[in-house]
């Protein structure tokens, strides 16, 4: 699934695209028909991402949101949109630009009290300037729960998915299973400013690098990662490969059915 930046990169081309613009809305595959034909003929004020969710603020208080989840796709272009092939849930058009979306979880137009009320159950987003990093440690501070399963719990914090929250457990040496209420304030005060320094980087760069300059493979003369995903990362599904750091295998569990990567003598806590 697409982590935060990744939507947070989509509103701001969305926003390139189309705002301003009156845009042409429709449902080729016909699941979204009747938001489609809502949406036709207005103008997008502006966008934005809030966590993995997507918002289109239309004139008229119309919001459209989109949540991608694991299949979800989106395709952009000049010009005059092509025919629509496969399963295209909705398909917008100005008289510069098109874009389809394909398989989403979600895929709806929203009222404000209902935008009011995706936010609420959403925590903070580290992108986000509006962010009050000490909400998500309201929770964090009470909870026996396994840090790392906290920080992908998107009522606790949004936006973050298994790579950033497994690498910046790595980078604050922090073992992902210590409970919640064992991390200090201090200790949450950087792990946040360090999810800021990783999304933030990720979203200039569409890809997650998460390793320090003194462990690239330019400095200390390693192998550099081999991954579709592209990007350095520390642990990240390297299970059995030497740590960057101190060269001990990375060790692999699962937590509530996702995989869980870290280095035993780096996150000894
Ligand atoms: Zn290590």
């Amino acid at each position: 699934m697409p982590e935060g930046h990744t939507i947070h990169r989509l509103a701001a081309r969305h926003a390139e695209l189309f705002a301003g613009d009156k845009v042409h809305a429709d449902s080729p595959q016909g699941r979204f028909a009747e938001g489609a034909a809502r949406l036709s003929g207005t103008v997008l004020d502006g966008t934005e991402a809030y966590g993995k969710h997507l918002l289109h603020h239309y004139a008229g208080e119309l919001t459209l949101h989109v949540h991608l989840g694991l299949y979800g796709k989106f395709a952009d272009g000049a010009g005059e949109p092509p025919a629509p092939v496969g399963q295209v849930r909705l398909r917008l058009h100005s008289d510069r630009n098109w874009l389809e979306l394909r398989g989403p979880t979600a895929c709806e137009l929203l009222t404000p009290p209902e935008v009011a009320a995706l936010r609420d159950r959403l925590g903070p987003d580290p992108l986000r300037t509006d962010a009050d990093p000490d909400r998500a440690y309201a929770r964090i501070r009470r909870s026996p729960t396994p840090l790392a399963a906290l920080l992908l719990d998107q009522s606790v914090v949004a936006g973050t998915g298994l790579i950033f929250v497994t690498e910046a457990l790595f980078r604050a040496g922090l073992p992902p299973l210590l409970p919640g209420r064992d991390l200090s304030t201090a200790g949450w005060v950087e792990l946040w400013a360090d999810l800021v320094t990783l999304m933030t980087r990720a979203v200039e760069r569409g890809r997650i690098d998460t390793v320090r300059d003194a462990d690239l493979p330019e400095v200390t003369g390693r192998a550099p990662r081999v991954d579709r995903h592209g990007g350095e990362v520390y642990v990240y599904r390297r299970p059995g490969a030497p740590c960057h750091v101190c060269g001990t295998e990375v060790s692999r569990g699962t937590l509530a059915g996702r995989n869980l990567y870290w280095c035993p003598t780096c996150q000894a806590g």
